[in-house]
């Protein structure tokens, strides 16, 4: 795979007044016009370079969005408030009432939740599906089936969707396939392998900071123009505009993305082959025990890793409580939701971020009591941190000496 994110990434220049070398920031949320006819002309959308009023475009949102499209290899890119914001408005965008929706199972609680709880209001039902399998996404199509909707790396169990397969279903059908690559920024292109929207929650890995919310939405210039449409754009109406201070703050840690996510990947990776020497029944896409690793491989770039996110099956609720706790009380990280941050976090899934969805559903997928989902952090001595980690859980009892 020849595509080089961070090298589009790097590649762009913009100065700022006064030849900063940052960008300046926009700190207006309305525009002035010489002439009345160029207002109008912004309005109908025909006024290139021309602002108008920041819950449409701002020049900091536009600078953010366009790096992220140079990473992401698509067209153009819009950057929203959070990764919800971003979601949902692609999926209003492209539904109408009556429309039918192919979900991966697996996906992120808030998106589940809408799908299942707040979409059916709009006469917009979803199914629910194993993404790894391309036969059952084929046999769940509609005639009203409008998208395909997936994560790269699916949260909270780490599944990889076959995202050229996933694409050509897509193109034969007619259908939009959206892709949310939240887990998996740099180390896997969407829209390279064919999607035709990718999404990502900034909030994690690639704002990194755990300081601020946001989210973007990157796709051709017509879909992104058309959200922003201020008579039936999603992202205008619906209004999850991000703020232009919080723009600036997040391209500046963009510039960090490639150096953090090589140091994720390689210290989750070293992780999870130690915790599955240890006999815990460990997920991380790195390892060859993963069921797709392979495919990884194969729509991976290749620097990147194989990302930041593993997880561990304890095997009950209580004893991943009491890990938990004891390893946040060694300062190994903390007891938090959220994930891309410089210190480890970690959660149960079950009983948390996918908490959202009904108990027997959980089991039904593979979603244990006893899971813990790992966002490994950015530890300089990785080895440190492991013989730690070891200790609290020979303490516990979740692993035995040997
Ligand atoms: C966090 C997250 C979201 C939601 O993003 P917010 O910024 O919290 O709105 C969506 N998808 C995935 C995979 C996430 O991890």
């Amino acid at each position: 795979m020849s595509f080089k994110p961070a090298n589009n990434i790097q590649d762009l220049q913009y100065f700022g007044e006064f030849g900063g070398v940052n960008p300046s920031i926009s700190d207006s949320s309305t525009y002035t016009f010489l002439s009345a006819k160029t207002m109008f002309d912004t309005f109908e959308g025909n006024a290139d370079g021309c602002y108008l009023y920041s819950r449409h475009s701002s020049p900091s949102n536009l600078y953010l969005g366009e790096a992220l499209a140079a990473m992401e290899g698509t067209e153009t890119a819009n950057v929203t408030a959070s990764g919800m914001g971003a979601i949902t408005a692609v999926l209003m965008q492209l539904c109408s009432a009556g429309d039918h929706i192919i979900s991966s199972r697996t996906i992120y609680g808030g998106t589940y939740a809408f799908l299942k709880n707040f979409t059916p209001k709009l006469n917009i039902e979803s199914s629910f599906v194993d993404i790894t399998k391309l036969e059952a996404i084929e046999a769940a199509i509609k005639p009203n089936t409008k998208i395909l909707y997936c994560e790269s790396v699916s949260n909270p169990l780490l599944e990889i969707a076959d995202i050229k397969g996933l694409s050509q279903i897509a193109q034969n059908r007619g259908l939009q396939l959206v892709v949310d690559n939240t887990f998996s920024p740099l180390s896997i292109s969407p829209a390279i392998l064919g999607a035709n929207v990718v999404i990502h929650s900034l909030t994690k890995f690639i704002n990194g900071s755990s300081d601020s919310v946001g989210g973007v939405i990157c796709g051709t210039q017509e879909f992104i123009n058309d959200l922003r449409n201020v008579n039936n754009g999603a992202v205008m109406l619906l209004g999850s505009t991000m703020d232009s201070l919080r723009a600036a703050s997040i391209l500046k840690n963009l510039r960090t993305l490639h150096i953090r996510m090589q140091q994720h990947s390689k210290n989750a990776l070293y992780l999870s082959k130690k915790f599955e020497t240890d006999g815990l029944k460990t997920v991380y896409p790195g390892l060859s025990s993963h069921p797709s690793h392979n495919l990884f491989k194969t729509m991976m770039n290749t620097q990147y890793g194989f990302g930041g996110m593993l997880t561990t099956d304890v095997g009950s609720l209580e004893k991943a409580n009491a890990l938990m706790e004891l390893m946040q009380h060694k300062n190994l990280g903390y007891l938090a939701v959220s994930l891309g941050f410089y210190k480890t976090l970690f959660s149960t899934p079950g009983s948390s971020t996918s908490s959202e969805i009904p108990e027997a559903e959980q089991k039904e997928m593979g979603l244990s009591d006893g899971l813990i989902r790992f966002s490994i952090g950015l530890d300089a001595d990785i080895e440190r941190t492991y013989q730690t980690m070891k200790a609290c859980m020979l303490e516990l009892g979740i692993i035995l000496n040997d």
